[in-house]
């Protein structure tokens, strides 16, 4: 099928045989796992995912693709497609009615949404065994980025302190069907285990990480007004001096577990 690709659905649609190769053998998908895409579109990774898994759920927003996508599955294996905005589904109860305890999500994501879905993964990811994403080239330079780059930040720190962030490799424009105006990367994530994860308020801790880089430039002892004073953020053995920049995903942490 060849459908208009909607601009306001963030339809880029994946043609290049090779890429779509190199996705579904990065995921490398066994028959027994429970598979859940995000955003469909055409099939170009539903089928092969499909084929290898032997079932899959997909969560499509467009509902003009559906008919075909759920036709072209038909002989292929169990094709399961919840018409939803992906950003009200929760992946805790989709894990549990397909009566596993971890889903493993993939997809080629609509780029206009990627960070709300990467932190809707975030906050269900004791469901999640392991996530394999499209998405903008730029934006997996920013999870995967260490402390003291220019593009670490907010997204680092949230996901880096959720899961293991693996850039696997870049797809170029031409990949795609019409092609984006940016360059675009695979990423593995694999949340951490139970033992791994932090303890602080979810709450308190996104407060903190927000707080702090919202002016980048300015000392932690400023941008952290209201929420923690110098003496707190010393005791957190933090430099208040210092900016959110140079500090580690586990230093935001112990300041989250200090702040009003
Ligand atoms: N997987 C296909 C491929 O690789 O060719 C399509 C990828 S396209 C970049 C993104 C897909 O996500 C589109 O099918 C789009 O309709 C769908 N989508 C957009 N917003 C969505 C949302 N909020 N929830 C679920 N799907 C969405």
């Amino acid at each position: 099928m060849n459908s208009r690709p909607k601009k306001s659905f963030g339809q880029h649609f994946l043609h290049e045989k090779r890429y779509i190769e190199r996705i579904v053998s990065a995921i490398a998908p066994r028959t027994d796992d429970r598979v859940v895409e995000i955003g469909p579109g055409e099939g170009a990774l539903t089928l092969p995912l499909l084929a290898a898994a032997g079932r899959l759920t997909a969560i499509e927003l467009d509902t003009d693709l559906i008919p075909d996508l759920a036709a072209r599955a038909a002989g292929v294996g169990t094709l399961e497609i919840i018409h939803a905005d992906v950003l009200k589904v929760d992946f805790t109860a989709v894990a549990r009615g397909l009566g596993v305890p971890r889903v493993r999500l993939a997809g080629n994501l609509p780029y206009y949404i990627s960070s709300p879905i990467l932190f809707h993964c975030v906050d269900h990811a004791a469901a999640i065994e392991d996530m394999h994403f499209m998405l903008q080239k730029e934006v997996v330079d920013r999870m995967a980025a260490d402390p003291g780059s220019k593009v670490y930040g907010r997204l680092s720190v949230m996901l880096q302190l959720a899961c293991r962030v693996e850039p696997l490799f870049d797809v170029p424009p031409g990949a795609f069907r019409p092609p984006p105006k940016v360059d675009s990367a695979v990423v593995r994530l694999v949340p951490l285990a139970p033992h791994e994860r932090h303890d602080a308020d979810p709450l308190r801790l996104h407060a903190v990480v927000k707080a702090a880089f919202a002016q980048r430039r300015k000392t932690l002892s400023n941008a952290l007004k209201g929420l923690l004073d110098s003496a707190a953020i010393a005791s957190a053995g933090v430099d208040p001096k210092a900016r959110a920049e140079t500090l580690a995903p586990q230093d935001f942490v112990r300041l989250a577990k200090l702040s009003a």
